[in-house]
C-alpha cells in the first residue's frame, strides 16, 4: 500500500468524518473543530455511533479518554463497547456523552493540594480539535482532564486556554493593521525528538537504566563521541529497520513523521515531524515517544528518552519549533513582501522579544526537571540563561529602527517602520547558531531547552501565553493611538530598546557569556530545577496567567508543588538505587577481584618467592582504597536519603537533594568509576559504557 494510502488509516480525520457523517451532522463538527466550541449532544451522539462504528470495524473493541495527567506522561482508562442486550447477548455501544466527558478518580493522580481543596473525583473532556485514533485495538479520544471544580489537573488544559489567549491578542493587533479577513491564528509547532537505541540484552543488565532511566555508574569509553562520525552517519541496518516500522506506525497515526537521522552520540538518533497546531503538535509527540518504545521493543532493542542517559556524552533534548499561522495560511513570524507586512512582522516579532525577555524565568522553568539539569549549560544544550538568537541581519535592521538611522549605508535611507521593504531571511541565510536557547530561523523560533523526556505542552503554554500578554499591551496602546503609525513606530523603537538585552546572537556555550548576560545585562540564571520552579508563584506570574485566565493562582501553585514534588521523588529513587547497586552487586564485585589478585600474589609467591607482583600488588591495594572509599560515601548517603525524608518542606527537600545528595551521588560514582577501569571485565556486574553505546551492530 502506497504512504499516502495509509497515512492516518487509524485516525478518525476529517475525510472520515465526511464520509461517514450525515452531511449536516459533518458541518457542525467542522464547525466545532475550527471555531473550538463545544458539541451539542443530539450532534455528539451522532458521531459517537460513526466513531464506534468505524473503530470496529477497524478491529477496535474498547475506548479511552486518553489524557495527560502531571506526571507528563498519557494515561488511559479503557472501557469496552459492549452493552447488554437481553438473553445474555451484547451489542456494541458508544453514546455522545460517553465521547464527549467522562469520569475519572482524580486521587492517584497528582493535584499539588488541589485534591484537598476539592473534589476526589475529576472529568475527562473531548479535545475535538484533536482526531481520535485507534491504538492497540483501543479508540483514544484526546481529551482535558480537570476536577470537578474545574481546575485543570493536566497539561492539556491550560495549553488550550493558552492558545485561546492568544488568538483574542493578535486578532486585535491585526485588526488594528486593517486585517479583517482573518478569523483565528494558531501557534503551529514542530517539535525535533531526541532519543538513544540501546540493545535490549545490556539494557536488561542495567539496574540503574531500568529503575531511573540513566546511568548512574559507568566509566568513560576509550572512544565516545569525540570523532564526529555518528552524526548524520550512515544509519545501521538494526536502526533503518526501527526507523521504517517506526515511521509507518507513526503515519498510520496520521503523525507527520518526516525526517529521520543519526545525532552526535553514538547510539543517538532524531526524529523531526512536520509542524502542525500547537495542541495536535503536543498530542504528535506524546504519540511518538509512546510508540518508539513499542517498536523499540518489537526490534529486541530499548528506546532511552531521558535527557541523560550517559555521562561524557550528548544527552537529548527536543526542539520546539514555533510560529503564528493566520487560518488564512499565513505565518505571521514570515517577513512579508510589502512594508505594510513587515511592519506587522515587526511588531509580532517585538512582541516575542519582550515575552522572552520578560518572561525569561517562566521559560525556563517550562523546561525545568531533574533529568534536563544534566544537560543545560553542559556544553552540549543551551545555558541556563534564557536569551534570543536573531542573526546579524536581523539584528541590524532591529539597531538601526532603534537609532532612527540607515539600514543599508549605500541607500543611506532611513529605517522606519511601515516604509522600506524588509530583505527576506531565506533559511541558508540566517546563520545556525546552534547554541542559543531561543533562535530566529527565518520564519519560525526554535527554542531548544526542552528535555528529550517532557512533554511540549508546558513550554508552549508559556510561550503562548507570554507573547499573548505583549500583544494585549500593544493593541492597548495601539488602539488608543490618534496616529496608528507613528504611534507604532514609537512602539517597536521603545521595545526593541527596552528588551534588546535579550538578543545574543554570540556562542551560548561561552563561560564570558554567562558572565555578560548575568552581571552586564542582569539576566536571570536560574541553574537547576529547584533555583527555577519557586519563581513560578511570583506575583508577575501569577498575575500573567490570572489575566488570561490560563492558570489560576491555585493552579500555578498546584503546578508548582507537583515539579518540586517530581524532582524530589526523581533524585530519590536514583539515590536509592545507587545504594542498591552498590551494596548488592559493585562492593562485592570490587571485594572479590581484590580477592583473586591476593591470592594470586599468595599462589606466585608459593611457587617462585622471588616473582615480582607489583600488578597484582598496586591493583589490590589501589582497589581496597577505592572499596573502603565507596562504602564511606556509601554509608553518608544512606544517611542522607533517610535525612531527606524527614525535612518537610518539598522546596527545602528539593534543595538539600540539589545541593547535599547530588554531590554525594557524584562522589560515590567517581570512586565506582575508577574501580571498573582497574577491575577485571569478568568480575564487573554490569555492561560497561562500550557494551552499551555500542550494542546495535
Ligand atoms: P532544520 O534545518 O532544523 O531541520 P526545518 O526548517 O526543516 O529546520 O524545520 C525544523 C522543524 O521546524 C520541522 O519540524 C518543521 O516542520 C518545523 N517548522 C517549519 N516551519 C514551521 C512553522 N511555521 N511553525 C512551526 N514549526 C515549523
Ligand atoms: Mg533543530
Amino acid at each position: 500500500m502506497s504512504i499516502p494510502d495509509y497515512f492516518g488509516c487509524m485516525v478518525f480525520n476529517e475525510a472520515c468524518m465526511k464520509a461517514r457523517l450525515p452531511k449536516e451532522t459533518y458541518q457542525a463538527m467542522k464547525k466545532t473543530i475550527r471555531d473550538g466550541k463545544s458539541l451539542d449532544l443530539t450532534v455528539a451522539n451522532v458521531v459517537a455511533n460513526a466513531m464506534k462504528d468505524w473503530a470496529v470495524e477497524h478491529g477496535a473493541t474498547h475506548y479511552t479518554h486518553w489524557f495527560q495527567p502531571m506526571t507528563g506522561i498519557t494515561a488511559e482508562k479503557h472501557e469496552s463497547f459492549i452493552s447488554p442486550a437481553g438473553k445474555g447477548t451484547v451489542i456494541m455501544e458508544f453514546s455522545g456523552k460517553e465521547l464527549v466527558k467522562g469520569e475519572s478518580d482524580a486521587s492517584s493522580f497528582p493535584s499539588g493540594g488541589i485534591r484537598a481543596t476539592f473534589e476526589a473525583r475529576g472529568y475527562t473532556a473531548w479535545d475535538p480539535t484533536s482526531y481520535a485514533f485507534i491504538k492497540n485495538g483501543t479508540l483514544c479520544i484526546p481529551t482535558a482532564f480537570c476536577s470537578f471544580g474545574g481546575e485543570a489537573l493536566d497539561k492539556k488544559t491550560p495549553l488550550l486556554r493558552s492558545m485561546e489567549a492568544i488568538n483574542r491578542q493578535a486578532l486585535r493587533v491585526l485588526r488594528l493593521f486593517g486585517n479583517t479577513d482573518v478569523t483565528s491564528i494558531k501557534t503551529t509547532v514542530g517539535a525535533e525528538q531526541e532519543y538513544f537505541l540501546i540493545d535490549r540484552d545490556v539494557y536488561d543488565r542495567r539496574k540503574d537504566l531500568i529503575y531511573t532511566g540513566r546511568t548512574l555508574f559507568g566509566a568513560k569509553p576509550p572512544k565516545g563521541q569525540e570523532l564526529d562520525d555518528h552524526y548524520y552517519g550512515t544509519i545501521k541496518p538494526r536502526v533503518a529497520a526501527f526507523m521504517k516500522e517506526l515511521d509507518e506506525e507513526l503515519w498510520k497515526l496520521g503523525v507527520l513523521s518526516k525526517t529521520e537521522h543519526n545525532e552526535v552520540a553514538p547510539s543517538q538518533h532524531e526524529l523531526a515531524p512536520f509542524f502542525t497546531t500547537t495542541n495536535i503538535a503536543s498530542d504528535h509527540n506524546q504519540l511518538t515517544m509512546e510508540v518508539m518504545k513499542k517498536v523499540a521493543a518489537k526490534h529486541h532493542m530499548v528506546c532511552l528518552l531521558h535527557e541523560k542517559p550517559f555521562a561524557g556524552v550528548n544527552g537529548s533534548g527536543k526542539h520546539n519549533n514555533w510560529s503564528i499561522s493566520t487560518n488564512t495560511g499565513v505565518n505571521l513570524l514570515e517577513p512579508g513582501e510589502t512594508p505594510y507586512e513587515n511592519a506587522q512582522f515587526l511588531l509580532f516579532l517585538c512582541a516575542v522579544i519582550k515575552a522572552v525577555d520578560e518572561y525569561a524565568d517562566l521559560l525556563r522553568i517550562s523546561v525545568a526537571s531533574a533529568g534536563n539539569d544534566h544537560r543545560l549549560g553542559a556544553q552540549e544544550a543551551p545555558p541556563a540563561v534564557v536569551s534570543m538568537f536573531l542573526g546579524d541581519e536581523l539584528s541590524e535592521i532591529l539597531d538601526a529602527i532603534e537609532a532612527d538611522t540607515a539600514y543599508d549605508a549605500k541607500e543611506k535611507t532611513l529605517m522606519r517602520v511601515g516604509v522600506h521593504v524588509l530583505p527576506k531571511f531565506p533559511r541558508d541565510t540566517t546563520d545556525r547558531n546552534r547554541t542559543s536557547p531561543f533562535a530566529f530561523t527565518g520564519n519560525k523560533f526554535e527554542f531548544r531547552m526542552l528535555g528529550s523526556a517532557d512533554t511540549i505542552a508546558c513550554a508552549n503554554m508559556m510561550i503562548n501565553t507570554a507573547v499573548a500578554e505583549e500583544l494585549r499591551q500593544f493593541a492597548d496602546y495601539l488602539e488608543g493611538a490618534d496616529d496608528f503609525h507613528v504611534a507604532l513606530n514609537s512602539l517597536i523603537r521603545k521595545t526593541i530598546k527596552e528588551h534588546k538585552r535579550i538578543i545574543f546572537n554570540g556562542n551560548g556555550y561561552d563561560e564570558s557569556w554567562i558572565e555578560e548576560a548575568t552581571t552586564v545585562r542582569g539576566l536571570p540564571n536560574l541553574v537547576s530545577t529547584p533555583d527555577a520552579l519557586p519563581h513560578y508563584t511570583d506575583e508577575k506570574n501569577i498575575e500573567l496567567f490570572a489575566k488570561h485566565k490560563v492558570l489560576s493562582e491555585v493552579e500555578v501553585r498546584s503546578r508548582c508543588e507537583i515539579l518540586l514534588e517530581n524532582y524530589v521523588k526523581v533524585l530519590h529513587i536514583e539515590a536509592l538505587t545507587m545504594i542498591d547497586m552498590t551494596n548488592k552487586d559493585l562492593l562485592p564485585a570490587m571485594s572479590r577481584y581484590a580477592k583473586t589478585l591476593c591470592k594470586t600474589i599468595a599462589e606466585k609467591k608459593s611457587v617462585l618467592p622471588d616473582l615480582d607482583c607489583t600488578y597484582e600488588t598496586a591493583t589490590a591495594a589501589r582497589l581496597s582504597e577505592l572499596t573502603n572509599d565507596t562504602f564511606h560515601l556509601l554509608q553518608t548517603l544512606e544517611q542522607y536519603a533517610v535525612h531527606a525524608k524527614e525535612i518537610g518542606s518539598t522546596l527545602e527537600t528539593a534543595m538539600y537533594y540539589k545541593d547535599v545528595v547530588l554531590p554525594c551521588m557524584e562522589q560515590l560514582r567517581k570512586c565506582v568509576d575508577e574501580a571498573e577501569t582497574i577491575t577485571a571485565k569478568e568480575y564487573w556486574p554490569y555492561p560497561s559504557y562500550g557494551d552499551m553505546l555500542f550494542s546495535i551492530k
